[in-house]
């Protein structure tokens, strides 16, 4: 199975908690005003990449925690990217997903998007919003952003925060 990608960085220590594998997804038709990765918007852009040579990254580096799933827009490539972190998960890594779609706008669309949202530990939601940025935020770009406990969301339908 391929996956379009823009960019893979190995050893990333500022996408999430811990060591991580972030792969930036290519695609994203949110548009938002300051986005940091332009590049990555195209639909037609990027490189496909085999999914398990992305595990093979995975596996030859003990030192990661997890991997990030970013972009881009990874709920585009729902079906792919669940694939991916099902396999994540049986190598005992955690899964972190930033989108730019809001939980809300996810649970509207739920049936499509449940596969991979039951794969993921921790979303960042929303689209950057440039007046809402600030340095402090820890792991998002804005303020309206949130960062989700998946799991128990989907358990208590209600948004609960993951405690960093
Ligand atoms: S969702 Fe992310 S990649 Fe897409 S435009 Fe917004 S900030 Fe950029």
């Amino acid at each position: 199975m391929k996956i379009k990608v823009s960019n893979i960085i190995n050893d990333s220590i500022v996408d999430g908690p811990g060591i991580r594998l972030a792969v930036f997804t290519q695609g994203c038709t949110h548009n938002c005003k300051g986005c940091h990765n332009p590049q990555t918007h195209d639909i037609s852009g990027g490189h496909p990449v085999d999914m398990e040579d992305i595990i093979e990254m995975v596996n030859k580096n003990p030192l990661l925690d997890g991997i990030t799933i970013t972009g881009g827009e990874p709920f585009l490539q729902s079906k792919e990217l669940s694939s991916l972190a099902k396999e994540i998960k049986k190598l005992g890594l955690n899964v972190m997903v930033y989108t730019g779609y809001t939980w809300e706008e996810l649970m509207r669309s739920y049936e499509v998007h449940e596969s991979f949202l039951k794969e993921i530990d921790v979303l960042v939601d929303g689209r950057f919003m440039p007046e809402l940025r600030s340095l402090d935020l820890k792991y998002r770009g804005s303020s309206n952003q949130r960062i989700i406990d998946v799991k128990k969301s989907l358990e208590f339908k209600i948004i609960k925060k993951f405690e960093l």
